[in-house]
């Protein structure tokens, strides 16, 4: 059963049928078992062996060494079964380092309906690598927002979302917004696809992430009245541990949130709305 939201997505977009065929394509790439990068993208089969070429010299180059395990999977898509939707509004929240960025993210975490409990267990275990033995997770945890409980059955493995994707138009339209105030790169493009899936997802109320990449200090959190709220400072440059949490409210249906999250297709064909930076006071 689809959320009222979705459904809405779903009418919207049936209108406009699929020209060309679209094509999900993954990568997972690790080191020593361990993870070291991922990517998803929606692409027409035109761009499907550059798109790959690509992912595979991200994975071969990554800061965080080169992989050694690398796999990309490439699946066809049914037209029926894409969802559209709008990328979400972006603010930058001005802090001057990642301590005060951490203490903004939580104090916004808590206005959106997250137990003080569930963000300070949460960012704990951002902080220490929330995979077994500090690691970073190839995917995100599942937090329930009230108790805090990691609800996620694989602590090493998380939940991917995955299978989702950005039109042309779109693509090309958020560059230049993001162009505008030194936004655009690869980093907060995908985290603003991602977000927009994972906000869809039914019984997801937040997300917290900071990346693993020790040269991005950069992190955000989400919510689905405020959108992207982006800190340029969630930890300390060099620091290669990082993750993402997707924060469920109490009585979730978590294999619904996972199948939606792994398995439902979203190509997104707007963007939100670029609002001017906040600056942040204890
Ligand atoms: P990145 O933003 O690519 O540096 O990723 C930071 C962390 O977020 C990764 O180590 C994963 O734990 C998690 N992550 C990355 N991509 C995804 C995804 N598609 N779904 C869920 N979690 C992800």
């Amino acid at each position: 059963m689809l959320s009222p939201r979705l459904t809405t997505l779903f009418l919207r977009d049936s209108l406009r049928p699929m020209k060309e065929a679209i094509y999900s394509i993954r990568m997972h790439a690790s080191q020593n078992s361990n993870h070291v990068s991922g990517a998803e993208r929606l692409c027409n089969k035109a761009d499907l062996q550059e798109l790959a070429a690509a992912m595979v010299s991200r994975a071969l180059n990554h800061s965080k060494g080169s992989a050694d395990s690398l796999r990309i999977s490439v699946d066809r898509v049914k037209a029926e079964d894409v969802a559209g939707g709008s990328l979400p509004d972006i603010t930058t929240i001005e802090v001057s380092d990642y301590e005060q960025g951490r203490r903004a993210a939580s104090g916004m975490l808590l206005e959106f309906g997250v137990s003080s409990e569930a963000v300070k267990t949460t960012l704990e275990a951002l902080a220490r690598g929330a995979a077994p033995g500090g690691l970073a997770m190839r995917g995100a945890m599942l937090v329930d927002a009230i108790t805090g409980e990691r609800l996620e059955q694989d602590q090493a493995r998380g939940v991917r979302a995955t299978r989702m994707g950005l039109t042309a138009e779109a693509e090309s339209t958020l560059r230049a917004a993001l162009q505008g105030c030194g936004l655009d790169n690869v980093h907060v493009r995908e985290a603003l696809v991602l977000a927009a899936k994972v906000l869809a997802a039914p019984g997801v109320i937040a997300e917290l992430c900071w990346s693993d990449d020790p040269e991005y200090t950069a992190g955000y959190v989400t919510s689905p009245e405020r959108g992207y709220l982006r800190f340029p400072h969630l930890k300390p440059l060099g620091e290669t541990k990082g993750g993402r949490a997707f924060f469920l409210s109490p009585g979730a249906d978590i294999e619904r949130v996972i199948s939606f999250l792994e398995s439902q297709v979203m190509l997104f064909d707007g963007i939100g709305k670029l609002h001017p930076d906040i600056k942040w006071e204890d």
